[in-house]
């Protein structure tokens, strides 16, 4: 048999494999699976699925073959069909010692703690830990592509009054409608994250400085006119800077924003500034 042909046999016992569990997750591993089947890199994309491991795609190709006698050996000796995560499980601890404290766990209570890790506890916004590597990677995008991204820095205004005057629990409730007010005001694919205290930081990817000043004047109006206490308005001050046209990495285009928002914040609060060259 050619090698394309060992491929193609491959792949059709991987998919009866994939067959034999049936719950919800393993449902769309299978689907990415039926999109994906003509594509590169199957094999490693199936086990980066699986168990979370990175193989280059000969090797996963290897451990496939593997995982496909193993599992066939294994439905000979329980006299039962055996699905993907016996197969998988058996395979990595028993036969190809991979890994060697593997734990079982609920995917929803994995992907739970994976969100738990990404997610400000406060706000539900993204952490700071998340936002670097969001950073990095918009900047690798469009370092690639020759396109630019902006940030804003947005700052609450005299948030501490609100923790002085209402106490700490009504400073945390403003920070999670301000957060709120925030999400509704910009797009899906812009990233909002907690950058400290009472500071957020939006990344806006194919956004430009005008663009981004746009977006922070809009937001200022939005929490501005969000009827929340009355007596006490919440209102922010923003500061936007663009990559690249503001410095060549993501430290110096935060630090361009947040000159920005200092300016904001001379010039009365309550209002966006760009940055300048
Ligand atoms: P400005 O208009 O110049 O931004 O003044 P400000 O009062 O907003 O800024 P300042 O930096 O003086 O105060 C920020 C306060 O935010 C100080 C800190 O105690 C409070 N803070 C930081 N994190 C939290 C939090 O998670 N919850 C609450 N309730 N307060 C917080
Ligand atoms: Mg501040
Ligand atoms: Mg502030």
């Amino acid at each position: 048999m050619s090698e394309k042909e060992d491929i193609e046999v491959l792949k059709e016992k991987v998919e009866e494999l994939l067959k034999k569990d049936n719950s919800v997750d393993e449902g769309k591993i299978l689907q990415a699976f039926i999109e994906n089947k003509d594509g590169e890199n199957l094999f490693s994309f199936l086990l980066r699925n699986y168990v979370h491991a990175v193989f280059s795609e000969e090797e996963a190709i290897e451990h496939w073959k593997h995982i496909v006698l193993n599992s066939e050996e294994l439905s000979k000796k329980l006299e039962r069909p055996v699905g993907i995560t016996l197969a998988l499980v058996d395979y990595f601890t028993n036969e190809n010692r991979i890994f060697d404290s593997p734990l079982l766990v609920e995917v929803h209570i994995f992907k739970q703690t994976e969100k738990l890790a990404m997610v400000d506890g406060l706000t539900g916004v993204f952490n700071r830990r998340y936002m670097d590597v969001s950073l990095k990677k918009e900047k690798n995008r469009c370092d690639r592509y020759e396109k630019k991204f902006s940030v804003l820095i947005i700052d609450i205004d005299d948030f501490k009054k609100f923790n002085d005057i209402y106490g700490h629990l009504f400073g945390d409730r403003v920070l999670q409608i301000t957060a709120q007010t925030i999400r509704e005001g910009i797009r899906n694919e812009d990233v909002l994250c907690r950058y400290g205290g009472e500071e957020f930081l939006v990344i806006l990817p194919e956004t430009d400085i005008e663009g981004a000043e746009l977006l922070g004047n809009r937001l200022c109006k939005f929490v501005r006119e969000k009827n929340f206490l009355a007596e006490n308005k919440i209102t922010v001050s923003i500061g936007a800077a663009t990559y690249p046209d503001f410095g060549d990495t993501e430290e110096k285009v935060i630090g361009e924003a947040d000159k920005a928002l200092y300016k904001a914040k001379k010039s009365g609060k309550n209002c966006c500034c760009r940055a300048s060259v």
